[in-house]
């Protein structure tokens, strides 16, 4: 069924519904600068259990919290110098950050951990909301668990319109990947836990450490530290297969016509198969991952059977992107 009547524009009158389904402990398909999210009152058992209802997702997994800013933050976390630094160069924006939580944050919130993840967002659209409501918002993104995560509100509609009430408007997502997270449980060894938009880099820069990245690794069936940390995600229906980065495909896999091959860049063999597509014009590591879970969310409605696709430069922002890949290639032991 066509579920698109679901999306809706971000009008004033719109932003004061969609306002008004939160307070009324509802879900709603929401805008954020990383990809689309699921939203709905932290605080509330009722919301909270609707929002992992809705995507699947098990309950093992924990939800990131959404505030308006650090202060509303802090009235809910054991907050430490760490936080209030990243905090201040990257907030609002693409950033998630893992610290002791207070108890008013619902242990559901976070799979029974002591840890809460947090983040203040940068869309306008996610903003309204917030400063409308004086409560945070759980919000992970806004598909079926284990699927390709949404970047436009269309494909929310489409993969969980069945299931919602609104999918506000906000365009296409800016960065199209999800937040980085940074474990800073201990702030004096602070752990980044998934690649993402803000780079290791710049979080050593600011933290002035070196801060460790964990290996990737995890035991899919298993509470952990941070439970959501699974092997295989972001998958689509096609299988995924990967090309290392700059490799040139065999014209045999170039001319199957039931394998979409997607490069970085506009490849210089080929170009004239209508089963070849690139992610960037320039090359360039932020449009590469805009435009990723985009494209292969439009392929895997299309007839393809296979996705073969090229990894990224695997420096800066290139690691968030391989990582996904890696991720929606991996297949379970069961598989
Ligand atoms: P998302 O699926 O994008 O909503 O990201 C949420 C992810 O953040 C989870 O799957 C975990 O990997 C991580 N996470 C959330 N809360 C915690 C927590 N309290 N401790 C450790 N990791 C967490
Ligand atoms: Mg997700």
């Amino acid at each position: 069924m066509d579920h698109s009547s679901k999306v809706l524009e971000a009008t004033a009158a719109n932003l004061a519904h969609c306002a008004e389904l939160l307070r009324g402990d509802e879900v709603v398909g929401m805008p954020t600068e990383t990809v689309y999210g699921l939203a709905g009152n932290a605080l509330n058992e009722v919301s909270v259990r609707k929002i992992f209802a809705v995507k699947g997702r098990p309950l093992l997994d924990p939800l990131i919290v959404h505030f308006s800013d650090l202060a509303a933050a802090e009235a809910h976390i054991e907050t430490n110098d760490s936080v209030r630094q990243l905090a201040a160069a990257f907030w609002p924006g693409p950033l998630t950050m893992i610290v002791p939580k207070q108890a008013s944050i619902p242990d559901l919130v976070t799979a029974g951990l002591p840890s809460v993840a947090i983040r203040v967002p940068q869309h306008p659209v996610f903003r309204t909301i917030l400063e409308r409501l004086d409560f945070p918002l759980a919000a992970p993104s806004a598909n079926p668990f284990g699927y390709v995560s949404p970047t436009r509100a269309s494909h929310v509609a489409h993969t969980l319109g069945s299931r919602i009430q609104a999918v506000l408007d906000g365009g296409a997502c800016d960065f199209g990947l999800e937040s980085t997270i940074v474990d800073l449980r201990n702030p004096q060894v602070p752990v980044i836990l998934r690649h993402g938009p803000i780079t290791q880099a710049q979080i050593n820069q600011i933290l002035q450490v070196e801060v460790t990245a964990h290996s990737g690794a995890s035991n899919d069936t298993a509470p952990q530290s941070a439970p959501g940390l699974l092997t295989k995600h972001y998958s689509p229906r096609a299988r995924v297969t990967l090309l290392a980065h700059g490799e040139t495909l065999t014209a045999d896999a170039a001319l199957d016509p039931g394998i979409a091959v997607v490069c970085n860049q506009q490849p210089t063999w080929h170009t004239d198969q209508p089963n070849i597509f690139w992610l960037s014009e320039t090359g360039e590591l932020n449009e590469i991952a805009h435009n990723l879970f985009e494209l292969i969310q439009r392929l895997d409605q299309q007839d393809y059977q296979q996705l073969c696709i090229e990894q990224a430069a695997e420096e800066g922002l290139g690691q968030a992107i391989n990582d996904r890949l890696r991720r929606a290639a991996a297949k379970l032991k069961a598989e």
